[in-house]
């Protein structure tokens, strides 16, 4: 069965996230580049949370203007130090808009501001989700294959990773990665500890080796040494390194597909060029346009 067999079923799940745009330019931006992603028949699209609450508001409009463009959005919602009555807030006002879908994270601490602020996990979160809102919402959460920069052991990760599904969450979306055997592993991990939630790989193009790299540091993803090699040859040309990601990424989608990835998640980086490309690529267009 091809690539695009088994998206004619609506078998495979495809969702794009985006970040809030700072600016009405911005927006104009984000409005043309959902339009173009909407080609694939997307099963959603998402929206960040800034860390300690920064893109609350930006957050929101930004559902707003995805759910006007007539396509399924899903807010990011990340724990970080924000008080109950205030979560409890916005999945009042999320639910009152139409959403059905939230993305549940910890988060992580703006710079400055010290870990101690964090005091809660996102199975805390979860947890506060199911006793505010029951059923509504559909729960995702993050998942980490080459394992959290903050885990102990990979052992303990799958620990958190299933208590936050044993909480009340429905499926995940991994950290970004580009081996994808830590997929591979981390599923066949998931398996034995009886997680029957379904998993999606997070697909991040590259723009930039010293982006990716910097990026990479922080949340603990492994760029392997021959890419960054690749990478380094593209030099300064733009249109190498994004010829040399929609490639390889989309053979690594394929390859995931192949081995029973359930669908994909791309971090879009608000452009649609590599993520509108590889799912060209893979036969996933439900209507072709070229402007
Ligand atoms: P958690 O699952 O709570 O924990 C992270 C790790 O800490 C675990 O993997 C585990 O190893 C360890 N841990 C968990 N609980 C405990 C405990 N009780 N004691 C000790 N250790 C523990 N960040 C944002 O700010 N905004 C976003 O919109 C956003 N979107 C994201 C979307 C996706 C798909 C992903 C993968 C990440 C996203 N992030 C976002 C980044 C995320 O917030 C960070 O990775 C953060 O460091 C961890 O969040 P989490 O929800 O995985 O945390």
């Amino acid at each position: 069965m091809t690539t695009a067999d088994r998206t004619s079923g609506h078998a495979l799940r495809l969702s794009f996230e985006f970040f809030p745009p700072k600016s009405e330019p911005g927006m104009d931006s984000l409005t043309r580049v959902v339009k173009r992603l909407k080609e694939t028949g997307p099963d959603f699209f998402s929206c960040t949370y800034g860390a300690g609450g920064s893109t609350r508001d930006g957050t929101r409009e930004t559902i707003g203007l995805l759910q006007n463009l007539g396509v399924h959005a899903a807010p990011h919602l990340s724990i970080g130090a924000d008080a109950q009555s205030v979560i409890f807030e916005l999945l009042d006002t999320y639910r009152a808009m139409g959403v059905d879908r939230i993305v549940a994270l910890r988060g992580d601490v703006p710079s400055g501001m010290g870990a101690a602020r964090i005091s809660h996990n996102a199975e805390s979160l979860v947890r506060w989700i199911r006793e505010h809102s029951g059923d509504h919402f559909h729960i995702e959460v993050a998942a980490y294959p080459e394992v959290h920069p903050d885990a102990t052991s990979a052992e303990s990760d799958l620990e958190y990773f299933k208590a936050k599904v044993d909480a009340g969450a429905d499926s995940a979306i991994t950290q970004y990665f580009y081996n994808p055997h830590a997929y591979y592993d981390f599923m066949e991990r998931v398996a034995a500890a009886g997680i029957t939630a379904p998993i999606y790989p997070g697909i991040m193009p590259i723009t930039s080796l010293e982006g990716i790299i910097r990026f990479s540091a922080k949340c603990g993803a492994d760029v392997p040494r021959w890419i960054q090699q690749r990478l380094k040859s593209c030099g300064d040309d733009e249109s190498a390194v994004r010829e040399f990601t929609t490639d390889y990424l989309s053979r690594m989608c394929e390859e995931l597909i192949a081995a029973g990835a359930p669908g994909l998640h791309f971090y879009t980086l608000n452009r649609w060029g590599v993520s509108l490309a590889i799912c060209r690529n893979l036969g996933l267009l439900t209507r072709d346009s070229s402007d």
